[in-house]
């Protein structure tokens, strides 16, 4: 089944009467719901499910092991680049886990990373979900994730793939972007590898556009999925700023990734926001003292950067990166063709506009800042690089493909688009709509109809039960959450390895039991022992509970207790 999700307005559900001894008209109903993990991942990663089939592996009596097996393969139905997710994904399922109203998010990442580098460690390969080899054939223009994810959902039901990529090498921004301390190359290596091994077949130093034109690629596939990104820097305009030492964030990326770069001087000069500090701690390696000028209004104080930073704001703190808040550049100054300095002058935050928002604004005659420098990197975003597709967009100068639900692009019948160029994102982002992209494609030629996950989400709070909400959390014991730790800062500026420890085993089995199933039954069999009326019955391992509901006399004793929120008094 292809199922993507949807929300849906919760079901009436009955008040509770607090005591859960008085008879009441409702009666109990198992109802499965949807995680806010996986709510809020971008590509509807199965988080509970992979997570508790570890969880349970005692319960179950199932060596561990199998589990991890049997977990990758469920991570892997949406994810298939899981342990680049676990590296660099920001987790906003974390941030609405409930079990923070508990004690702590549960580290779902950190998980997702263990279960990803389990899988490449244990060599796991990918099942086709067909041996029927289909006719049509599907050309994919970009092997970033968005790319990536498209051809691995395709792949898997049998289509023939071939990706098309300008680059010399596979990735997008995995491998010309985000840096080598954050995703290291033997991981996008493996992962890409895996996607090929099901038959995808990758043309690198293809670019669609320039060396072959998309009339003939629609010719001769059935299918074009444009998955190219946005691969033009924004420049600037300010006198100086095309002197041979000045870069935009991701020109000095590359250029450093590819070894043009190999020195960028004593004094380095970083303009930007979390991406461009990615450029600034390469440099760090590189050897320079780097200064970062941090306009972002989020941390405006060093003080609050521990607070309120970002991971890429932290940890280039921690690695003695210097930063200036609040500044704004004035001028490039430059001596024989070369910027030498620039200098910057003070700003401070507006007051708040009608959209609630503030906006750093100069102080005039406020403090100015000069800095000499030896490289200056600057980075204000990307656009879409549309040479040769120039047809695609009205407007190719300045705007993301326009695509229908079904990712087919504005006026064409048979081409795709998913990922940044459709709209900035995440990596996650971009592995979800090469996933339903390619769901729509496989929809078009098998006719399988998408189905909708009508789950209610449940959220904790909502709504019933003896603490007045949806889940019992007093059943679930207080845990510490097992962080992933990392390098220590003065040791991994020296070089280019990974920034990030995966957890140990016990780590692992530890943080995997503070998961609270929420939705689904996990057979903690309160609802069975609360019930004096024996309405519930238990059914062979697996199967959970079932309501006999001739004895129930709607005492709500089996909901109020269900810590993971299952039971419905409807
Ligand atoms: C410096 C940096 C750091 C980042 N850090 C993070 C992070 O920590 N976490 C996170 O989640 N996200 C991060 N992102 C964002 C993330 O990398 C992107 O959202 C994601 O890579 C987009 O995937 P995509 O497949 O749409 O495009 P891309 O990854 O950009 O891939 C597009 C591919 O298409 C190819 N292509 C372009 N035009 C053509 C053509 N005409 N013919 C053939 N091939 C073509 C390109 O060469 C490229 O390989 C970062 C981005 C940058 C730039
Ligand atoms: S991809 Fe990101 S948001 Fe989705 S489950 Fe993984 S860490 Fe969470
Ligand atoms: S406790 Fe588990 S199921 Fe509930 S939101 Fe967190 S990770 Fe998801
Ligand atoms: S109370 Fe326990 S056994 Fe009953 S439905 Fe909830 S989780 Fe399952």
């Amino acid at each position: 089944m292809l199922e993507l999700k949807k929300p849906k307005k919760p079901a009436k559900i009955a008040a509770s009467t607090g005591g859960g001894m008085s008879q009441s008209p409702y009666r109990p109903k198992y109802v499965e719901k949807r995680p806010p993990c996986m709510d809020t991942c971008p590509n509807g990663t199965k988080v509970r499910d992979y997570i508790q089939l570890i969880a349970q592996s005692e319960s179950y009596d199932r060596p561990v092991d199998d589990s991890l097996k049997q977990a990758f393969y469920m991570l892997t139905e949406s994810n298939p680049l899981p342990s680049t997710t676990g590296r660099v994904c920001p987790h906003p399922c974390e941030d609405a886990c409930n079990r923070k109203e508990k004690d702590t998010p549960v580290a779902i990442n950190a998980i997702e990373m263990f279960v990803g580098d389990y899988g490449i460690k244990n060599n796991l390969q990918y099942k086709k979900l067909t041996e029927v080899k289909r006719k049509e054939k599907i050309a994919i223009i970009g092997s970033g994730p968005a790319g990536l994810s498209a051809a691995y959902h395709l792949a898997l039901r049998g289509y023939g793939i071939t990706i098309f990529e300008k680059f010399p090498e596979t990735g997008g921004y995995l491998r010309y972007g985000i840096p080598r301390f954050r995703l290291p190359l033997d991981i996008i290596d493996a992962e890409v590898q895996r996607i090929k091994n099901l038959g995808v077949e990758i043309k690198t130093g293809v670019g669609i556009g320039t060396d072959i034109t998309l009339d003939s690629l629609k010719s001769e596939y059935d299918a074009v999925f444009i998955a190219i990104g946005t691969h033009e820097p924004i420049k600037m305009k300010m006198k100086g700023a095309d002197s041979p030492n000045v870069y935009t964030g991701i020109e000095f990326l590359q250029k450093a990734a590819s070894g043009e770069i190999k020195d960028a001087g004593k004094e380095v000069v970083v303009i930007g926001s979390d991406s461009a500090m990615d450029a600034g701690m390469v440099a760090k390696r590189l050897g320079a003292n780097v200064t970062f000028i941090y306009n972002k209004g989020t941390v405006n104080d060093a003080s609050e950067i521990e607070e309120k930073g970002s991971t890429e704001v932290k940890e280039g703190h921690a690695e003695g990166i210097k930063f200036e808040f609040l500044f704004a550049l004035d001028e490039i100054v430059t001596e024989n063709g070369k910027a030498v300095a620039v200098k910057l002058k003070k700003m401070k935050l507006s007051e708040k506009d009608a959209s609630g928002r503030v906006h750093p604004i100069i102080i005039e005659g406020g403090q100015e800042l000069n800095l000499k420098l030896d490289t200056l990197i600057y980075s204000f975003g990307q656009k879409p690089d549309y040479k040769g597709l120039e047809n695609l967009t009205k407007n190719p100068n300045n705007e993301f493909l326009k695509v229908d639900d079904n990712y087919l692009v504005a006026g064409e019948d048979k081409v795709f688009a998913g990922g940044d160029i459709l709209r900035f994102g995440l990596v996650t982002d971009a592995i979800g709509m090469g996933r339903y992209a390619a769901y729509a494609i496989h929809k078009k030629f098998s006719g399988e109809q998408v189905i909708n996950d009508e789950r209610r989400v449940i959220k904790y709070g909502d709504a019933v039960n003896r603490e007045g909400k949806n889940m019992y959390l007093a059943y679930f014991q207080p845990a510490e959450r097992k962080k992933r730790t990392s390098r220590d800062p003065k040791e991994r500026v020296k070089d280019f390895e990974g920034i990030l420890n995966d957890l140990n085993f016990d780590e692992l089995v530890s943080e995997v039991k503070r998961c609270m199933s929420c939705g689904l039954c996990f057979d903690c069999g309160s609802c069975f022992e609360y019930c004096s009326q024996s309405a519930v019955k238990k059914l062979p391992k697996g199967q959970h509970f079932e309501f006999h509901l001739e004895t129930c006399n709607g005492c709500k004793k089996c909901a109020e207790s269900c810590p993971c929120g299952y039971i419905d008094m409807l």
